[in-house]
C-alpha cells in the first residue's frame, strides 16, 4: 500500500515541487493551506489537470488545534501519515531595531511552532508502526544568521535543535528526523526580486552562480524519504550551491 506523505505549505514555490515529485513516487500526498487562502481550490484544479490527485485540507500550522484536526481528517480520509515534510514558513523581514512582537511572534509561530504542532499529530503513530518520516525544511539564514532576519534565523536554527533532540529520542523505533537548509531557490518569491538586485547582490554570494531549483530540493526530500534513507537521521542538510558550508 501507498505511504501517506503530508506536506504543509504545498502550494507554494518549494512545496508544490515537494508533492509533485512525491507523487511522481508513488505517495499518496497530501497537502495543506492558510485557512485564509482564496486560491487553494484553483491550485488543486490545476494539479488535478496534470494527472496529481493530491487532497488539501486548511491547517493553520500556528495553530496546535487547527494542526490537530486537519491531521485527524487526514487519518480519517485518506490514511495515518508516513512522512511528514514540515514546510510552510514565512518571513518578516526587519533590522532588530525596528523588530516588533507581532512580527517576531509571526515568524516563530509559523515556523518553529508549526513543526511541534504537526510533529506531535503523527510522532506517537509512527513510533507504534516502527516506521516514519520527519522532515524539517528549514534555511541556509538559520545556519548563517542574516541581516533582518533575527526572527526568521532564530526559528529556522531552532527547528534544527528540534530535529537533533527529537532524532536521538526515536532513533531505534524506525522513525528519522532530518533538517534540510536550502539556500537561494528560483521560487516564485525568489524570483520576484528584482533582476538586477538578483545580479549583483544574490548570485555573486553562490559559488555555482546560480539560483537552485525547487526540484533540486524535492529531490533531497524525496531521498530522505525513502527506505534507502534508513541511517541518515539529525542531520541538517544545505543545499545551497556552494553559499554556505560548516
Ligand atoms: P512560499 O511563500 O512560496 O510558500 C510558503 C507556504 O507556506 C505557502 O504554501 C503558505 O500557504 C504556507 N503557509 C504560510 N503560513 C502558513 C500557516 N500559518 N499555516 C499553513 N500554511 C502556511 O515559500 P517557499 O516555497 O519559497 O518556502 C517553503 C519553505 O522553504 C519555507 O519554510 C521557507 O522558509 C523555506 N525556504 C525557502 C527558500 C527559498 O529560496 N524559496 C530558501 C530557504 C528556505 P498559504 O499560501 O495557503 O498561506
Amino acid at each position: 500500500m501507498s505511504r501517506v506523505a503530508l506536506v504543509t505549505g504545498g502550494m507554494g514555490g518549494l512545496g508544490e515541487a515537494i508533492c509533485i515529485k512525491l507523487a511522481a513516487l508513488g505517495y499518496k500526498v497530501v497537502t495543506t493551506y492558510s485557512p485564509g487562502n482564496k486560491t487553494w481550490k484553483e491550485w488543486l484544479d490545476s494539479m488535478n489537470k496534470m494527472g496529481f490527485g493530491f487532497r488539501a485540507y486548511p491547517c493553520d500550522v500556528a495553530n496546535f488545534d487547527s494542526a490537530k484536526a486537519c491531521v485527524e481528517q487526514v487519518a480519517k480520509e485518506v490514511g495515518v501519515v508516513d512522512v511528514l515534510v514540515n514546510n510552510a514558513g514565512i518571513t518578516r523581514d526587519m533590522t532588530f531595531k525596528k523588530m516588533d512582537k507581532v512580527n517576531w511572534d509571526a515568524v516563530m509561530s509559523t515556523n518553529l511552532d508549526s513543526t511541534f504542532n504537526m510533529t506531535k499529530q503523527v510522532c506517537d503513530g509512527m513510533l507504534d508502526r516502527g516506521w516514519g518520516r520527519i522532515i524539517n525544511i528549514s534555511s541556509v539564514n538559520g545556519q548563517k544568521g542574516a541581516f533582518g532576519q533575527t526572527n526568521y534565523s532564530a526559528a529556522k536554527a531552532g527547528m534544527h535543535g528540534f530535529t537533533k533532540a527529537l532524532a536521538l529520542e526515536v532513533a531505534r523505533k524506525g522513525v528519522t528526523v532530518n533538517t534540510i537548509s536550502p539556500g537561494y531557490i528560483g521560487t516564485k518569491m525568489v524570483m520576484a526580486i528584482p533582476t538586477d538586485v538578483l545580479d549583483s547582490k544574490i548570485i555573486p554570494q553562490i559559488p555555482m552562480g546560480r539560483l537552485g531549483k525547487p526540484e533540486e530540493v524535492a529531490g533531497l526530500v524525496a531521498y530522505l524519504a525513502s527506505d534507502e534513507a534508513a541511517f541518515l537521521t539529525g542531520a541538517n542538510i544545505a543545499i545551497n550551491g556552494g553559499q554556505h558550508m560548516h
